[in-house]
Protein backbone atom coordinates (compact mmCIF):
# COMPACT_ATOMS: atom_id res chain seq x y z
CA UNK A 1 0.00 0.00 0.00
CA UNK A 2 1.62 3.56 -0.55
CA UNK A 3 1.69 6.64 1.65
CA UNK A 4 1.57 10.14 0.66
CA UNK A 5 3.99 12.57 1.69
CA UNK A 6 2.76 14.62 4.59
CA UNK A 7 3.11 18.30 4.14
CA UNK A 8 4.58 20.83 7.04
CA UNK A 9 4.42 23.81 8.14
CA UNK A 10 4.14 26.86 6.61
CA UNK A 11 2.99 25.16 3.23
CA UNK A 12 0.26 27.01 2.19
CA UNK A 13 -2.46 24.67 1.14
CA UNK A 14 -2.53 23.79 4.97
CA UNK A 15 -4.12 27.02 5.65
CA UNK A 16 -7.15 27.02 3.37
CA UNK A 17 -10.61 25.92 5.14
CA UNK A 18 -11.42 22.42 2.95
CA UNK A 19 -14.35 21.79 1.18
CA UNK A 20 -17.53 19.68 1.94
CA UNK A 21 -17.26 16.32 -0.07
CA UNK A 22 -20.29 14.97 -1.83
CA UNK A 23 -21.95 12.61 -0.92
CA UNK A 24 -22.06 10.77 -4.37
CA UNK A 25 -18.26 11.33 -4.42
CA UNK A 26 -17.93 9.08 -1.66
CA UNK A 27 -18.61 5.72 -3.28
CA UNK A 28 -16.24 6.05 -6.01
CA UNK A 29 -13.24 3.66 -6.27
CA UNK A 30 -11.37 6.88 -6.47
CA UNK A 31 -11.93 8.37 -3.51
CA UNK A 32 -12.26 4.94 -1.14
CA UNK A 33 -9.13 4.33 -2.35
CA UNK A 34 -7.77 7.39 -1.15
CA UNK A 35 -8.88 6.65 1.93
CA UNK A 36 -7.06 3.68 2.07
CA UNK A 37 -4.13 5.63 1.56
CA UNK A 38 -5.03 8.56 3.97
CA UNK A 39 -5.27 5.72 6.68
CA UNK A 40 -1.89 3.80 5.82
CA UNK A 41 -0.02 7.12 5.58
CA UNK A 42 -1.10 7.71 9.42
CA UNK A 43 -0.11 4.31 10.59
CA UNK A 44 3.23 4.90 8.97
CA UNK A 45 3.91 8.25 10.44
CA UNK A 46 2.57 6.33 13.37
CA UNK A 47 -0.21 9.59 13.77
CA UNK A 48 -3.52 9.14 15.86
CA UNK A 49 -5.47 11.09 13.06
CA UNK A 50 -4.39 12.91 9.82
CA UNK A 51 -6.17 15.04 7.64
CA UNK A 52 -6.73 15.26 4.36
CA UNK A 53 -5.34 18.52 3.89
CA UNK A 54 -2.14 17.43 5.04
CA UNK A 55 -1.64 15.50 2.28
CA UNK A 56 -2.63 17.97 -0.02
CA UNK A 57 -6.15 17.22 -0.83
CA UNK A 58 -8.39 20.22 0.66
CA UNK A 59 -10.83 18.71 1.39
CA UNK A 60 -13.06 17.92 4.46
CA UNK A 61 -12.27 14.54 5.75
CA UNK A 62 -9.77 13.07 8.31
CA UNK A 63 -8.94 9.72 9.65
CA UNK A 64 -8.60 9.02 13.77
CA UNK A 65 -7.00 5.33 15.03
CA UNK A 66 -9.28 4.44 17.47
CA UNK A 67 -8.40 1.03 19.30
CA UNK A 68 -5.75 0.18 16.23
CA UNK A 69 -8.15 0.73 13.40
CA UNK A 70 -7.83 3.55 11.19
CA UNK A 71 -11.72 5.27 11.32
CA UNK A 72 -12.79 7.97 8.61
CA UNK A 73 -15.22 11.05 9.32
CA UNK A 74 -16.10 12.89 6.17
CA UNK A 75 -17.64 16.11 6.56
CA UNK A 76 -17.25 16.28 10.50
CA UNK A 77 -19.06 18.45 12.46
CA UNK A 78 -18.60 19.28 16.35
CA UNK A 79 -21.92 19.24 17.70
CA UNK A 80 -21.57 19.37 21.39
CA UNK A 81 -18.22 21.16 22.97
CA UNK A 82 -18.48 21.41 26.73
CA UNK A 83 -17.64 24.24 28.52
CA UNK A 84 -15.37 22.70 31.02
CA UNK A 85 -11.25 22.62 29.12
CA UNK A 86 -8.39 20.59 30.09
CA UNK A 87 -4.82 21.61 28.94
CA UNK A 88 -2.54 18.71 27.76
CA UNK A 89 0.64 18.78 25.41
CA UNK A 90 -0.01 18.39 21.47
CA UNK A 91 2.14 17.55 18.65
CA UNK A 92 1.28 17.22 14.95
CA UNK A 93 2.95 15.38 11.87
CA UNK A 94 2.87 18.78 9.85
CA UNK A 95 4.81 20.46 12.82
CA UNK A 96 7.39 18.12 13.30
CA UNK A 97 9.22 18.15 16.30
CA UNK A 98 7.30 20.49 17.89
CA UNK A 99 4.99 20.39 20.71
CA UNK A 100 3.15 22.86 23.35
CA UNK A 101 0.27 23.02 25.56
CA UNK A 102 -3.06 23.25 24.12
CA UNK A 103 -6.30 24.68 25.92
CA UNK A 104 -9.45 22.33 24.67
CA UNK A 105 -12.54 21.18 25.59
CA UNK A 106 -12.99 18.24 27.87
CA UNK A 107 -15.51 16.64 26.39
CA UNK A 108 -16.77 16.98 22.32
CA UNK A 109 -19.40 15.39 20.46
CA UNK A 110 -19.27 14.69 16.68
CA UNK A 111 -21.29 13.43 13.58
CA UNK A 112 -19.35 12.91 10.27
CA UNK A 113 -20.21 10.41 7.58
CA UNK A 114 -18.60 6.95 7.58
CA UNK A 115 -16.77 5.67 4.41
CA UNK A 116 -19.94 4.08 3.47
CA UNK A 117 -21.82 7.83 3.22
CA UNK A 118 -23.68 6.79 6.47
CA UNK A 119 -24.23 9.49 9.65
CA UNK A 120 -22.16 8.37 12.67
CA UNK A 121 -22.27 10.00 15.99
CA UNK A 122 -19.75 10.00 18.65
CA UNK A 123 -19.33 11.44 22.10
CA UNK A 124 -15.56 11.35 23.26
CA UNK A 125 -13.30 12.48 26.05
CA UNK A 126 -10.18 12.65 27.08
CA UNK A 127 -7.30 12.23 24.53
CA UNK A 128 -9.83 11.56 22.10
CA UNK A 129 -11.49 14.79 22.38
CA UNK A 130 -8.82 16.21 21.79
CA UNK A 131 -7.84 14.29 18.22
CA UNK A 132 -11.51 15.56 16.72
CA UNK A 133 -10.91 18.92 17.82
CA UNK A 134 -7.06 18.75 16.29
CA UNK A 135 -8.35 16.99 13.39
CA UNK A 136 -11.06 19.43 12.90
CA UNK A 137 -9.12 22.36 13.02
CA UNK A 138 -7.00 21.15 9.99
CA UNK A 139 -10.00 21.08 7.84
CA UNK A 140 -10.31 25.11 8.92
CA UNK A 141 -7.06 25.35 8.18
CA UNK A 142 -5.92 26.18 11.68
CA UNK A 143 -2.98 24.77 13.40
CA UNK A 144 -2.20 23.52 16.74
CA UNK A 145 0.85 25.76 17.44
CA UNK A 146 -1.85 29.09 16.62
CA UNK A 147 -3.68 27.98 20.15
CA UNK A 148 -0.58 27.19 22.12
CA UNK A 149 -1.70 30.17 24.99
CA UNK A 150 1.54 30.23 26.36
CA UNK A 151 4.54 30.50 23.85
CA UNK A 152 7.17 29.43 25.87
CA UNK A 153 5.16 25.98 26.27
CA UNK A 154 6.45 25.59 22.60
CA UNK A 155 9.42 23.31 22.66
CA UNK A 156 11.32 21.46 20.07
CA UNK A 157 12.49 17.99 20.81
CA UNK A 158 15.22 17.77 18.10
CA UNK A 159 17.81 18.88 20.26
CA UNK A 160 17.17 15.84 21.87
CA UNK A 161 17.15 13.87 19.40
CA UNK A 162 20.47 14.53 18.06
ZN1 LIG B 1 -2.15 17.94 13.06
Amino acid sequence: MPILPILTNPTPSLRERSLEVETKTIGTPDFQAFLDVLIETMFAADGVGIAAPQVGRNIRVFVVNRHGKGEVYINPRLTKISEATAIAEEGCLSVPDVWGMVERAKKVSVEALNRHGRIVTLDCRGLEAVTFQHETDHLDGILFIDKVKDRESIKSVKSIKS
